[in-house]
């Protein structure tokens, strides 16, 4: 990978502040999953539930008015709940649905923004025993309908408008949901709506937490759909035991730190460790009810004192494109750790926080399927920037190569690309994808789950994400990954984001064009674009290069920030959209 980023090694921590992974070889060398379990409590009568762990096991150690929850309103307002008022308030939520009849097992989905109701009824469904599946706020109503009736959901929590708009138009057809429960119901109750502050105000805030055991179904989440139509991956109680590890060990964090996760609850970032790391952890969880802004961003992390951040690298980009002076006219001298995930994060990216905060973003690499993180960049160790990091102790990666017959062969040689692979077994692993029971089957093959991504591994043990299989280029017989010419791009300055696709060469097999958003202060030209393309030309080489290059005001993504290539393609080759329900909706 590019050689003119080099790698940034760490100072040496204060001794009142160590990092909680402090020598990643030793740790690894030793560690086995068996002891993940210290992580955790269980149920004090045998079991294990999310909830428990997350919430009331603080409690019961005398941390109950400790804050958990600090939630930021869009128009000003704030409000925190202690881990004693979440206990109680999730505990009614799980009356509530006992009430109601929703039983162990059934599904629970939540359409709402991030208000301080979706965390007590994600607590409240776990400590019921039911399964919670939350979707994106802005979803448009065929997305919410085909998630929910994929999940069979009894119960739906969400709000009087978005149920107007996206879901009274087709409730009738969906003879699974019995219930609905309106956040912010008023006199005017719809038909077949509850209101929940009123079931809420009667349920008992002593019901007791159900006695789930480590394999029963805990969460639903649908996949982000980047590369297709989305899959509704299967999570059970026992991934808090690698929700909380992973966020001890690759997101650092200590009980008294002020935690920001920017990712929504409507995907498996915003609940993993949005939700249940870091209140399992202990820590004080920021939440901000608004969508991105960069003031309103850097005005929050110093004055919410944040400490560890928990970020993506479209949210980065952003920042970038506002400038580094903005940054610059804050106090961020609380932050101690920035974290990254969801796509892969240019090195211009991590070098520009380092530079602007004074320590870079640390990527790390999951996916819905594996619940939680599985590579990482670490407090004390070197950060390689481009580089996705280490697997996670307890972790067991390898690069390998898929034959036509199905035989798996793992490459050693460092540097050599193949598809990154996982070793089943860590806790928070998903157990299927609902009613799909063959395409769960195909991610499986010679012991190893594959991931469905390209990447390679260098001889310290770090790995290098290339692209999803499905977006590799094949170009003059090289196989070419967007994201190495995609981070050449970015270094230009007048480049905020940059995707590139593959399209039909009659001499190359394809050839390379990258769609590109400006900066504010630049704006396109053919002399722009010929300073960009010789930029790629001197970093990449010709035949890595973009050969064409369109300039887009923004790029098409994913509702969970991720670029959809395939999309890009699509509409250049005039080829079906395919499934668009998770593309930004201003896109569509
Ligand atoms: P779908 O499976 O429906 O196409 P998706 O794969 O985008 O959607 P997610 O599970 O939300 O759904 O995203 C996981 C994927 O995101 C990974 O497989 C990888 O391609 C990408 N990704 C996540 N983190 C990183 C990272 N740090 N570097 C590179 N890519 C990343
Ligand atoms: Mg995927």
């Amino acid at each position: 990978m590019p050689a003119s980023f080099d790698a940034i090694t760490k100072k040496p921590a204060s001794p009142d502040r160590l990092p909680n992974l402090q020598d990643y070889s030793n740790l690894v060398a030793t560690f086995d999953l068996a002891q993940a379990r210290r992580f955790v409590d269980g149920l004090p009568g045998g079991g294990l539930n999310i909830a428990h762990e997350a919430v009331d096991r603080h409690v019961q150690a005398g941390r109950g008015d400790k804050i958990a929850l600090r939630w930021l309103g869009k128009s000003g307002e704030a409000r925190e709940y202690s881990y004693r008022q979440l206990m109680t308030d999730s505990n009614r939520f799980a009356a509530v649905l006992s009430h109601l009849g929703i039983g162990r097992g059934e599904r629970v989905f939540s359409l709402c923004g991030r208000l301080p109701a979706l965390y007590t009824a994600v607590l409240g469904t776990l400590k019921n025993g039911s399964v919670f599946s939350p979707l994106f706020a802005a979803f448009g109503p065929e997305p919410v309908r085909s998630r929910m009736e994929i999940g069979e959901a009894r119960l739906l929590v969400t709000t009087r408008s978005l149920y107007r708009k996206k879901v009274a138009p087709w409730r009738d057809e969906l003879s699974s949901l019995e219930q609905v429960l309106l956040i912010d119901a008023d006199d005017n109750l719809p038909d077949g709506c509850l209101s929940l502050t009123e079931l809420m105000r009667e349920a008992d805030p002593d019901h007791p937490v159900a006695t789930t055991q480590p394999d029963d179904m805990a969460l639903l989440h649908f996949t982000s759909g980047t590369t297709g139509r989305p899959k509704g991956a299967i999570h059970v109680h026992e991934a808090v035991v690698f929700h909380t590890l992973t966020g001890h060990y690759a997101l650092d964090l200590h009980p008294d730190d002020s935690y920001w996760c920017t990712a929504d609850p409507g995907w498996v970032t915003g609940t993993s460790y949005g939700i249940i790391a870091p209140l399992s952890l202990g820590v004080t969880l920021v939440v901000d009810e608004a969508e991105f802004d960069a003031e309103r961003w850097y005005h929050i992390l110093e004055q919410q004192q944040i400490t560890v951040w928990y970020t993506a690298p479209t949210a980065i980009r952003m920042l970038m494109k506002a400038g580094a002076d903005l940054a610059k006219q804050h106090d961020l001298s609380a932050l101690r750790f920035l974290a990254s995930v969801g796509e892969p994060l240019n090195p211009e990216a991590v070098v520009w926080g380092n530079e602007t905060f004074g320590k870079p973003f640390h990527d790390n690499w999951w996916q819905t399927e594996t619940g939680g993180i599985m590579i990482a960049n670490y407090a004390a160790e070197t950060v390689k920037p481009g580089s996705m990091g280490r697997p996670l102790p307890g972790v067991k990666a390898a690069i390998v190569r898929r034959a036509e017959d199905g035989t798996v062969t793992e490459i050693t040689r460092p540097g050599d690309v193949g598809e990154l692979a996982l070793q089943p077994g860590w806790p928070s692993m998903f157990r299927g994808y609902l009613h799909e029971q063959a395409r769960y089957d195909k991610c499986f093959a010679g012991g190893w789950y594959l991931s469905g991504d390209l990447a390679s591994r260098d001889g310290d043990g770090y790995y290098w994400f290339v692209g999803r299989a499905d977006d590799v280029i094949k170009s003059a017989g090289h196989l070419i990954g967007p994201f190495e010419v995609e981070s050449a791009l970015l270094e230009h300055p007048g480049v905020a984001e940059a995707a590139v696709i593959g399209i039909p060469d009659e001499v190359a097999g394809e050839s390379i064009k990258a769609f590109i958003a400006l900066k504010p202060g630049f704006s396109p030209s053919d002399d722009l674009r010929r300073e960009i393309q010789g930029l790629a030309r001197k970093r990449l080489g010709a035949a890595v290069a973009p050969k064409a290059i369109d300039f887009r005001d923004n790029l098409p993504k994913t509702r969970s920030g991720k670029i959809m290539r395939r999309l890009l393609k699509a509409r250049e080759l005039g080829l079906p959209e395919g499934d668009i329900s998770t593309l930004e909706s201003d896109e569509k």
